[in-house]
């Protein structure tokens, strides 16, 4: 059936009313329900208006208006979607519901009274959040409450955070010690042309703040060693780990054992990526797969391998999905599960993997490893305390 003609259908069932009888009674009148969408509302709605859109009626309208005998009368912008709002609550029993024919363009350009109702921007802003599944007011609340530690303003770190901040997230904390370069442009979309030779930290606060007001980001600008990791990291409720050496995700995974805070692996490496999730003591930690560096003439980095500059695009924002959904609560994580993405062959993989019962760093709950420096090279530079 089209759209047209379920809206006729609707109408054929329900009571419509005239905006000339609406605005004969409009100071002694019952509850008016809006159903348009928080954008269309901001530019006006009859006194008074309760706001619910069209696709929360179902979910919502019993929290809007509690009492079923109130007479409650629905109006949109032409009273199409009213009349379809309407026939949903005569269905969920509301004795007394009607619709506004006309909408509340006749109503505007009749001359009947109307105002611009306060609508709470974050409404506006995360509305394809609120009708979402699995996301909706309770998920947007956890997504404010959260706070997500992005290691590297980087290739990866960019669309990392700026997802993360457009999705809401309330702190994001973003580890950098490096400067904006011109070679990094061709990648790390956080940065622009002007912010060369800034702190990256400081272009990505600069970014986000931009993009979404909301969201406090804290700025590390120093390069996370075992001295400082611990510190850095603690009330952190995700770590998404966009770093290209390898001392750095060896220190990430065994500090976030200490914490016990799952961290979102992502690397790239010429046309391909990977993403997992490492969950601690519930899934397979980073020295399960890889128990010691590898040594540095298997290590290229970045740099010296090249990399596709939308490659960290891809991987970055699966790497976003995964950190939001451990938010929210929601899904199937990637933890014990490895993904491969093949940008030449244009190809997802998806590889079981296991945690080692007699990985060095996971296997015994009660004592976490102990944070180690590796230089560059991944050579061992030395322990802040030696392992037992
Ligand atoms: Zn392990």
């Amino acid at each position: 059936m089209s759209y047209g003609e379920l809206v006729a259908r609707a109408k054929a069932q329900i009571r419509e009313v005239s905006t000339a009888d609406l605005a004969a009674r409009l100071g002694d009148l019952p509850v008016i329900l809006d159903v348009r969408e928080p954008d269309e509302v901001r530019r006006g709605t009859l006194p008074g208006a309760v706001l619910l859109p069209l696709g929360q009626v179902d979910s919502a309208v019993s929290g809007a208006v509690p009492d079923k005998n109130t007479e409650v009368v629905v109006i949109c912008s032409a009273g199409d979607r009213s009349a379809l709002g309407a026939l949903a609550m005569q269905r969920m029993g509301y004795a007394d519901v009607a619709s506004m024919a006309g909408g509340f363009g006749l109503w505007r350009m009749q001359g009947h009274p109307w105002e611009v109702p306060v609508v709470d921007d974050r409404r506006i802003r995360y509305a394809r959040h609120l009708v979402l599944p699995g996301v909706g007011e309770a998920g947007q609340r956890r997504l404010g409450d959260a706070r997500v530690a992005v290691l590297g303003a980087g290739g990866l770190g960019s669309p990392v955070a700026l997802y993360l901040a457009a999705a809401g997230v309330g702190t994001i904390g973003i580890v950098d010690d490096d400067t904006v370069d011109l070679s990094n442009l061709q990648r790390q979309i956080l940065h622009d042309t002007p912010s060369i030779g800034f702190a990256k930290v400081d272009s990505a606060a600069k970014t986000l703040a931009r993009l979404n007001p909301d969201v406090e980001v804290i700025g590390h600008p120093t390069r996370l060693v075992a001295a400082n990791a611990l510190e850095i990291l603690d009330g952190y409720d995700v770590v998404v780990d966009g770093t290209d050496n390898f001392p750095t995700r060896y220190l990430v995974n065994d500090a976030s054992l200490h914490l016990r805070v799952p961290v979102v692996h992502g690397s790239i490496f010429r046309w391909e990526g990977q993403v997992t999730v490492f969950d601690p003591y519930r899934g397979p930690c980073y020295r399960c797969l890889f128990p010691e560096p590898p040594p540095p003439e298997f290590a290229p980095n970045c740099a010296e391998a090249g990399v596709l500059g939308v490659l960290p695009g891809v991987i970055g924002s699966i790497q976003a999905t995964e950190a939001l959904k451990l938010v929210l609560g929601v899904g199937e994580s990637l933890a014990g599960r490895l993904l491969t993405y093949d940008a030449l062959a244009e190809e997802l993989t998806t590889l079981r993997i296991d945690r080692d019962s007699s990985c060095p760093a996971c296997a015994d709950e009660k004592h976490p490893p102990v944070l180690v420096d590796y230089d560059d090279a991944c050579r061992y530079a030395g322990a802040v305390a030696r392992r037992r």
